[in-house]
C-alpha cells in the first residue's frame, strides 16, 4: 500500500518548537489555528522560518516505526508546507537528518488531489480540516495531539497516540509481537 505521512505534528515536533518560540504550555493548544489563541499572523509567519523546521525534534519512535512500516508499505511524506521557496528542499534534508525512509515528499500541494493522484490508501494526519477533508477519500489514521481531540466521530478514521500503535497497525507481523 502506499502511506501517506503528514510532516508537522506528526514526525515533527511542532509542539515543542511552539514552546520555545512562543513560550506557551503545548498543553493549552486547543486550536489548530494559532490565530485563535492570542498569536498574530506575523508572528506566526516569523516562526515558520528555515531555522524553526531545522531545528525541530522528530516524535518519539517515528522514524524507527516508518523504517519498519516501509518494509511492507510505500512511504510519502505530504506536508502543506510552503513558507517560502526552498522549504521542500530543507525538509527532505530535515527527514534525511533524523533517519527517516521515504519514497517522495510532497510540500505546498493540495493535500486531497496527492492522494488522489498517488492512489494513497492510508494518510497519517494532525490537522482537523485535512482530516476531515480526507476521510471522504481515504482511511486516516489521527495522529493525536491537544488540537485535535475534539473532532467528532468520522467515518474511514482511527486514532493513535503514539509510532509503536501505528507501527503494530500497518506492519502485519508486527501483531503477534
Ligand atoms: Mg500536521
Amino acid at each position: 500500500m502506499k502511506i501517506g505521512i503528514d510532516i508537522d505534528g506528526v514526525v515533527a515536533d511542532i509542539s515543542n518548537s511552539i514552546k520555545e518560540f512562543f513560550n506557551i504550555n503545548p498543553e493549552k493548544i486547543k486550536d489548530y489555528d494559532l490565530t485563535k489563541q492570542g498569536i498574530t499572523q506575523e508572528k506566526l509567519i516569523e516562526f515558520l522560518n528555515p531555522q524553526t523546521y531545522k531545528n525541530m525534534e522528530p516524535i518519539k519512535d517515528a522514524a524507527e516505526s516508518i523504517k519498519e512500516i516501509s518494509k511492507y508499505h510505500q512511504i510519502y511524506f505530504i506536508s502543506a508546507r510552503n513558507q517560502y521557496k526552498e522549504v521542500k528542499e530543507h525538509t527532505i534534508q530535515w527527514l534525511q537528518n533524523n533517519g527517516f525512509q521515504f519514497d517522495k515528499v510532497y510540500c505546498g500541494e493540495d493535500k486531497k488531489k496527492v492522494v488522489q493522484k498517488e492512489g494513497i490508501e492510508f494518510i497519517i494526519e494532525d490537522n482537523p480540516s485535512e482530516i476531515k477533508r480526507l476521510s471522504q477519500i481515504t482511511r486516516v489514521i489521527i495522529f493525536t495531539q491537544t488540537w485535535n481531540t475534539n473532532i467528532g466521530y468520522l467515518k474511514n478514521t482511527t486514532r493513535a497516540i503514539e509510532w509503536g500503535e501505528i507501527k503494530r497497525y500497518l506492519c502485519p507481523n508486527e501483531k503477534e509481537q
